[in-house]
C-alpha cells in the first residue's frame, strides 16, 4: 500500500470521526432537547427512546474514540516507517486488510487473538 495514500485516507477518516464524535458528545449532553434524531422511533416510548439513543451514542462514541486513538497511533507509525506491519510479530498486515481498515495495528492472526482476549474478560 502506498504510504502517502494511506496517510491521506487516515487524515480524512480522522477528520470525519472527530466531527462525528463532536456531534455525538453534543447529542449525548442534550438528548432531551434534540428532537431531530428521535423522529425515527415514533413508536417507542419517549423516555425509552431517549435512553436507548443515549446508550447507542455512548457506545458509538467509545468506539470512535478507540478508532481515533488507533488512527493517531498508526499516523505516528507512518512517520517511523513501520506502517503496515503487525505490532506483535512484525509481519506485513496485508494490503487487503489495510484497504478495509487503514488503522489496523495487528495482522489478522494477532487481531483475532486480541479480540478473543477482550471478549474473555
Ligand atoms: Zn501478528
Amino acid at each position: 500500500m502506498d504510504v502517502k495514500q494511506a496517510r491521506g485516507r487516515l487524515m480524512e477518516e480522522q477528520q470525519n470521526r472527530r466531527a462525528l464524535a463532536e456531534r455525538l458528545r453534543g447529542h449525548v449532553a442534550d438528548v432531551v432537547e434534540d428532537r431531530e434524531l428521535s423522529k425515527v422511533d415514533q413508536h417507542a416510548g419517549e423516555l425509552g427512546t431517549e435512553t436507548f439513543e443515549r446508550e447507542r451514542d455512548l457506545t458509538t462514541l467509545t468506539m470512535l474514540e478507540a478508532e481515533l486513538d488507533d488512527i493517531q497511533h498508526v499516523l505516528q507509525r507512518i512517520e517511523d516507517g513501520s506502517y503496515g506491519t503487525c505490532e506483535e510479530c512484525g509481519k506485513a498486515i496485508g494490503d487487503e486488510r489495510l484497504e478495509a481498515k487503514p488503522w489496523a495495528r495487528l495482522c489478522i492472526v494477532h487481531q483475532a487473538e486480541m479480540e478473543k482476549a477482550v471478549s474473555r474478560r
